[in-house]
């Protein structure tokens, strides 16, 4: 059937020069990582502003470490075949990267190459006072919260809060990104938050084309082709067309 979404997908994407990814926190939750916004989420149980930003961690890093402590749950899930389908796009040549708003690894843990972390990672953390920097396995076994061999600081995990900036380098490598690409596929993102929010306009802009895979659509009437559904069958019905194993 010509007009079956998933093959007008596959068509975009394989007449594209440039495909890059764009994804939140719907990718994840097929992982079983609740999305940290919905109703029953961390920030419901955790006050954002009490235990959410750089300020908060500052005044009492031991409160912060309650609500992260229960985040660090995460690192143990598995990526899904989502996931995976989009590490076999780019294996294949036909994704060039991907801006994601997670701190879960799991497009890393699936085998995507080029990603770009732009709301940090759970998998490091950094002493403030003497910078040092240390891998998730230092934690793990270790009495939280975690403390600087060094000086004995209690660590902060290398996640942006919400008062703080975006790294400059991932800003700068997910906007080369952007305006590289020719298609951009949205999944699992509503695009509420900056600079995430811009990237589609940006594409678009350029002449470039959208793909969105959600479950409810947000970019009707903008994305070339709209895919609503979960991350998982749709990823993969797509690289099954593109005649990628998963
Ligand atoms: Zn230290």
């Amino acid at each position: 059937m010509v007009d079956d979404p998933i093959v007008a997908a596959a068509r975009l994407v394989q007449g594209a020069n440039k495909t890059i990814a764009l994804t939140g926190a719907g990718v994840s939750t097929e992982s079983g990582i609740p999305d940290f916004r919905s109703k029953g989420g961390l920030w419901s149980r955790f006050d954002p502003m009490e235990y959410g930003t750089f300020g908060a961690f500052q005044r009492d890093p031991v409160k912060v470490w309650r609500m992260v402590a229960e985040l660090l749950a995460i690192v143990e899930a598995r990526p899904n075949k989502g996931h995976m389908a989009m590490a076999a796009l780019e294996e294949a040549g036909l994704l060039a990267g991907i801006i994601t708003q997670n701190i879960d690894s799991l497009h890393q843990k699936a085998g995507s190459r080029n990603v770009v972390e732009f709301h940090g990672t759970l998998a490091s953390f950094t002493c403030l006072p003497c910078q040092a920097g240390y891998p998730l396995s230092l934690i793990k076994g270790q009495a939280l919260p975690p403390l600087c061999p060094r000086c004995r600081a209690v660590l902060k995990p290398d996640v942006v809060f919400f008062d703080e900036e975006i790294p400059a380098a991932a800003l700068m490598r997910s906007r080369d990104l952007v305006h590289q690409a020719d298609l951009l596929i949205v999944a699992g993102t509503s695009c509420a938050v900056e600079p995430a929010a811009t990237f589609p306009e940006t594409v678009l802009a350029q002449g470039g084309k959208l793909i969105e895979i959600n479950k409810e659509p947000v970019l009707t009437g903008k994305a070339e082709v709209v895919l609503k559904g979960g991350f998982v069958q749709m990823m993969t019905e797509l690289a099954v067309w593109l005649q990628r194993d998963v």
